[in-house]
């Protein structure tokens, strides 16, 4: 179990590192849409000042997602750096997306909020399997013959009457 949660008031004032691992279960309480696994390293380098506090993320490794074109799992690289400012006052606010107020009364800081933040913005686009040097879709291609047999209404067409459909008009 990771703890996210950094009770930095008992902390002096320093440098402390924190590595964490997140696979997709860590997305399933911000309710990441449409993400099928992650595989992702987490390296926090946490700065206690004396009015406030840094936190510098080095996040990389790989998410997965449903292909826009055929639903196959498409993977991508994410590698994303960020240094996030917290000072400490009132109540909870985003000044601007590097520098939050942390309410005051809260004994720690929880860091998942910002990761998960991160990564959700470093995430790809357009997930789609990306096209050959021939400019040929790399997706799998059972997968692509499934989709080309399928009718505008969804419906699927047997191979077997096209063939038969043929004969009737002669074109065979
Ligand atoms: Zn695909």
């Amino acid at each position: 179990m990771h703890d996210y949660n950094i009770s930095y008031k008992g902390l002096a004032e320093g440098e402390y590192l924190y590595d964490y691992h997140l696979n997709e279960t860590f997305f399933e309480t911000f309710e990441t849409e449409n993400l099928l696994a992650a595989d992702l390293q987490v390296s926090l380098t946490f700065r206690k000042k004396s009015t406030h506090v840094e936190l510098e993320f080095d996040i990389n490794g790989t998410v997965s997602f449903p292909c826009d074109r055929c639903l196959e799992p498409v993977s991508s690289e994410i590698e994303t750096q960020q240094k996030i400012y917290v000072k400490f006052g009132e109540a909870y606010a985003e000044e601007d997306e590097n520098l939050y107020i942390w309410p005051e009364s809260n004994n720690d800081i929880d860091v998942s909020k910002f990761i998960n933040e991160l990564i959700v913005v470093a995430f790809p686009m357009r997930k789609v399997h990306p096209d050959d040097t021939k400019g040929r879709p790399t997706c799998p291609v059972d997968m692509l013959k499934y989709i080309e047999n399928i009718n505008d209404d969804g419906s699927k067409i047997d191979p077997r009457w096209n063939e038969l459909n043929k004969l009737k008009d002669g074109t065979s």
